[in-house]
């Protein structure tokens, strides 16, 4: 049995193309282009290459992105009023701070930051509301990656009521608000985490198993229920020839792709679970396409919500 593919970035393009009309009535409504405020702070050179994807994602539906960049000098004081003056702005109607911020800026300083984004602008739904709103099931600004998620499942037609989902991975950006958001519609959800023992038994009762975990092919065949849904969110970047071998058989084009570049982007699925699993979604263009067009999506629902707030 070979997995279906859930092809990401097939229904990332199909909701870009939903979202465009919504911004030109927008436009034509309400005279200006909702508008994303986006904050990066430092030299992370990953950091600059999201930004960049998130700034032309953001062009290409229609919106006001503004870009603010902040040395790797800059101190608390600096972002938050940076971000403050960004809640105040009428022409930002969403604002998201790109993670991680610089170590020296201090421990808690990151959801400080997230903390002072005005909840109707939070985009990321990383702030203490937004987080709070959704584990009490009145989400207002849903974390973009598992809103993707289940975007995917629900326009997948993949049943969650009453099935087992088991989530590898307890992260305030992943995995905590994916097991929120499937136990809203009703799935039975386990949390797995690497204190967690015998991870495969307990990831062979899943009916959809979510891996948000940052290990190259740790979920192997022997974690997967046959005919299991499985969630690969992992986006891990390979240089080790010896683990690149033992993902992919020789021969295989990604293994080429490998040698070629001298790295590989690989989930947190081994690629040998699409010989178990009913349906598996592929990196890339899995879940990673979803991503920026859920950020979009927010977007435009809190220019919806501020101009209906009239703000
Ligand atoms: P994270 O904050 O590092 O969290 C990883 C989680 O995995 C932690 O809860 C950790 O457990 C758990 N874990 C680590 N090793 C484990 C093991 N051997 N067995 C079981 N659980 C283990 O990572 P994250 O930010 O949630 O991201 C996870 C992955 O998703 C990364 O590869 C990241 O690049 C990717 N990601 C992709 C997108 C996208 O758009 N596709 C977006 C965000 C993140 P403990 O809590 O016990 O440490």
């Amino acid at each position: 049995m070979t997995a279906r593919v859930l092809d990401g970035q097939a229904l990332a393009m199909r909701l870009q193309d939903e979202i465009k009309p919504r911004v030109a009535d927008f436009v034509t409504t309400h005279g200006r282009p909702p508008g994303l405020g986006i904050v990066l702070i430092g030299d992370d050179p990953a950091s600059h290459v999201y930004v960049r994807n998130k700034v032309k994602a953001g062009g290409d539906v229609g919106f006001r992105v503004d870009l603010e960049r902040m040395p790797e000098s800059a101190t608390l004081a600096d972002v938050l009023a940076v971000v403050d003056r960004l809640n105040q702005s009428p022409v930002h109607d969403g604002i998201l701070v790109q993670s991680p911020l610089p170590k020296a800026l201090g421990p808690g300083a990151q959801q400080r930051v997230f903390d002072t984004i005005a909840a109707d602008k939070d985009v990321d739904g990383f702030g203490a509301e937004s987080v709070g709103l959704l584990s009490q099931n009145r989400p207002k600004l849903v974390a973009c990656t598992p809103a993707g998620v289940i975007q995917l499942l629900e326009r997948e037609n993949i049943p969650i009521r009453g099935r087992h989902a088991v989530v590898i991975g307890r992260s305030d950006i992943v995995g905590k608000p994916m097991a929120m958001l499937l136990l809203h519609r009703d799935a039975t959800v386990t949390i797995c985490h690497s204190r967690t023992p015998d991870l495969p038994a307990v990831c062979r009762q899943a009916d959809i198993l979510v891996a948000a975990v940052g290990r190259a092919g740790l979920v192997t065949k022997d974690y997967v229920k046959p005919g299991a849904t499985v969630i690969d969110v992992g986006m891990n970047r390979v240089t080790d020839p010896a683990v690149a071998a033992q993902l992919f058989p020789a021969g295989h084009p990604r293994l080429a792709t490998f040698q070629a570049k001298g790295s590989v982007l690989v989930g947190d699925v081994h690629p040998a679970v699409d010989e178990v699993a009913g349906a598996l979604t592929p990196v890339p263009g899995g879940v990673g396409p979803l991503t920026i067009t859920m950020l979009m999506m927010n977007t435009l629902q809190a220019a919806q919500a501020r101009v209906e707030a009239g703000l």
